[in-house]
């Protein structure tokens, strides 16, 4: 037996129990298999942190986080706590998180599965054998820039203003992460950037040039933000890893697992120089089916197989859990938001059972 892994859960608001407890359940079957010990650990984020102690993020959450090996994040959020002031909403929470722990590389596969193809609203032929990675800077560029706010004009007329800037060590971090999941991957990298119009654009696009020469078994490729968003609804297929700024990243990445067309399969990596990394589903909190067993957890369960992929280095279990998930599909069990005529609708916790099942049985 192994030496343990210390896992804390944040299973957080409205579907987010429901989902976790099949991903747990997972990872205790995957652990008597593999001889993996997990240890988990509880915490609050979100709402359910509000409600307890009035903070989206208490700092015990933080502190348990930082001492474990890894994170597996279900979603925060709820009508009930739309109406707080910014810094006390459940997001301020997740983004405590992700810059708590120094997260600034976000990975997000979008991947069509052959038993869901049908479920994209893109033909046949186009996304079959889809399998992207996008790899988004999470800390920096616009959403972080200074200056930011509305400032007063001197004609007195209003004015919003953000920044979009990158410092070089910003781009080399992220820049190297992409080279190395692209060397784990089809071995293509393409950078998006906008180069044509901004400078800090420019500047990114040389940068990833000048990292290429660490990678010479990598092809890198750049592309402007405005023709990749064309080209992944044209040609999805022509991507491997893609690697981009925090903006272009947010809107290019869901676009990319909109290829997919079910929020509810879909995992994300968010990782650091060092520490642990966050793993989540990339749907919300779905606030209008919680409490009723109608959640798909395998975007958790997913999750849960890229935390033992890229955070626990244990890519056997990972491919072992990715299994279970298409052998499941491949039987005709679908949870209600992938559901399609002559296939057997179930519930949160029977399709977890039915995960546990294909892992024992075989
Ligand atoms: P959402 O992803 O929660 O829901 C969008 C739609 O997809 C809903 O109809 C929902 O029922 C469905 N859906 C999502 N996940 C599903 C699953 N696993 N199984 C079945 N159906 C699923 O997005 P939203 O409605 O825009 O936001 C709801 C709340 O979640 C808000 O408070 C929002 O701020 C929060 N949110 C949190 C995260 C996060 O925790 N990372 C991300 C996005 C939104």
């Amino acid at each position: 037996m192994t030496q343990p892994y210390r896992i804390t859960l944040l299973p957080g608001d409205g579907i987010g129990p429901e989902i976790m407890a099949v991903a747990v359940d997972v990872l205790q079957v995957i652990g008597q298999q593999f001889d993996l010990t997990f240890e988990f650990q509880e915490a609050l984020i979100g709402g359910a942190a509000i409600d307890a102690t009035g903070e989206p993020l208490p700092a015990a959450t933080l502190e348990t986080c930082r001492r474990s090996d890894a994170v597996l994040l279900a979603a925060i959020g709820g009508y009930q706590w739309d109406t707080l002031p910014r810094h006390l909403r459940p997001e301020t929470g997740l983004l405590g998180l992700r810059s708590g722990l120094g997260l600034f590389a976000n990975l997000r596969p979008a991947k069509i599965l052959p038993q869901l193809i049908d479920a994209s609203s893109l033909k046949r032929e186009v996304v079959e054998g889809v399998d992207i990675m996008v790899v988004r800077e999470l800390t920096g560029g616009i959403y972080f820039g200074q200056p930011r706010g509305v400032f007063a004009t001197e004609s007195g007329e209003k004015r919003g203003v953000n920044t979009m800037a990158y410092t070089e060590s910003e781009i080399d971090r992220i820049g190297r992460v992409a080279f190395e999941t692209a060397r784990k991957r089809g071995k293509k990298l393409c950078s998006v950037d906008k180069a044509n119009v901004l400078e800090v654009s420019q500047f990114w696009r040389d940068r990833i040039t000048q990292l290429a020469s660490d990678y010479p078994d990598v092809e890198l490729t750049h592309l402007y933000v405005d023709n990749a968003a064309m080209q992944l609804v044209r040609w999805p297929k022509q991507f491997d890893t893609i690697v981009t700024s925090n903006l272009f990243g947010d809107i290019l990445s869901d676009a990319a697992a909109m290829l997919t067309g079910s929020i509810g399969m879909l995992p994300s990596a968010s990782l650091g120089a060092r520490g642990p990394g966050v793993y989540e589903p990339v749907h919300g909190s779905a606030p209008d089916i919680a409490g009723q067993d109608k959640a798909n957890p395998l975007a958790q369960v997913l999750s849960a197989a890229m935390m033992l992929r890229y955070g626990l280095n244990q890519p056997a279990a990972a491919d072992r859990i990715e299994q279970a998930v298409l052998q499941v599909l491949e039987q005709g069990d679908r949870t209600g938001d992938i559901m399609s005529e002559g296939k057997n609708l179930l519930g949160c916790k029977a399709m977890g059972a039915a995960l546990i099942q294909k892992l024992i049985i075989s």
